[in-house]
């Protein structure tokens, strides 16, 4: 065998092999998609309008206890809102269609949402389950949550992005679980990264809004500023109240805007590093 038909035989066999690995991962990025095509073809706006039992009626707070309600109860989007540069967080305000009014509940709680999707196998339907937590405080008349769209398949999350536009119902369990904000008016230390920010940014909307003499730390790390979640509302607060100060984390910072030190708006710190 000469020199250069080795050289295409090897040539071949690297070509080969190139072929086999991107047909392959063509072929599980496909698999993907048309799981997750399938599942969100199920969804028609219906929901199950069966009764879930009660699990957590505002947990923790027996005072609250009249203000929950069992099972499903159904809300409209009354508006949807992109919350960060890169457009992967929206925010959804939810009102009761009953018109009823809306009970209260601790800051740091979440709903849960009940979607009626199309299972594994053909005609069949599933009730898939997903908590959110609320991300403003109680007393407003909507219940807030904003929702970060999950690479597919994530399934809800893409839902909610994608298909859940305003004047939409959906199927939602009552405020419920453990970790909330108690009436202790001690200081408050908070760290947070990426979409974990939510509960706490009711915590802080509900301190601020009733006490705002107390000292309240947010340690917050974000990729980079597109991924900040309501950066002006942080702003905002940081600018207005004194014992509130915003410590920003950037890992992979922007080279222009995400630079250390205090930005333009008074108490927001860039931290140097936090890699
Ligand atoms: C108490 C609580 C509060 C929460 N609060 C919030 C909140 O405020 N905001 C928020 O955005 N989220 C919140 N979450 C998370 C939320 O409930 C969901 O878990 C999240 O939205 C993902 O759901 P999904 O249906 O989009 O993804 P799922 O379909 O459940 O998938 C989850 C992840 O697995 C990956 N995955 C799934 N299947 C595959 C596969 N076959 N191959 C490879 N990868 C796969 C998906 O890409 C995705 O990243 C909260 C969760 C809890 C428990």
């Amino acid at each position: 065998m000469t020199a250069l038909k080795l050289f295409l035989l090897i040539a071949a066999g690297i070509l080969l092999q190139i072929a086999v690995a991107a047909g392959m991962a063509f072929y599980r990025h496909w698999q993907v998609y048309q799981e997750m095509k399938n599942r969100l073809a199920g969804f028609n706006g219906e929901m199950p309008q069966e009764a879930i039992p009660l699990q957590n009626m505002v947990a923790g707070n027996e005072n609250h206890q009249d203000a929950a309600w069992t099972g499903l109860r159904e809300f409209r989007v009354e508006k949807k809102e992109y919350e960060d540069a890169a457009g992967s967080i929206c925010s959804f305000y939810l009102v009761p269609t009953d018109g009823q009014p809306l009970p209260s509940f601790l800051p740091g709680q979440f709903l849960t949402f009940s979607f009626n999707l199309r299972g594994e196998s053909q005609g069949e339907h599933k009730t898939t389950l997903r908590c959110y937590s609320l991300s403003d405080r109680p007393g407003l008349p909507y219940y807030r949550v904003s929702i970060k769209r999950m690479p597919p398949p994530g399934i809800v999350s893409n839902l909610f992005h994608d298909h859940i536009h305003e004047g939409l119902q959906l199927q939602v369990k009552a405020p419920s679980g453990h970790f909330f904000l108690n009436e202790n008016q001690a200081p408050l230390v908070l760290v947070a990264g990426g979409i974990g920010i939510t509960p706490m940014l009711s915590m802080i909307n509900t301190r601020l809004a009733t006490h705002t003499d107390q000292e309240i730390w947010l340690f917050y790390g974000v990729r980079n500023g597109n991924e900040l979640i309501m950066r002006e509302h942080l702003q905002t607060l940081a600018a207005r109240h004194p014992h509130f100060h915003l410590h920003l984390c950037f890992s992979q910072p922007l080279p222009m805007s995400d630079q250390a030190g205090i930005s333009s708006t008074r108490d927001m710190w860039i931290s140097p590093s936090c890699a």
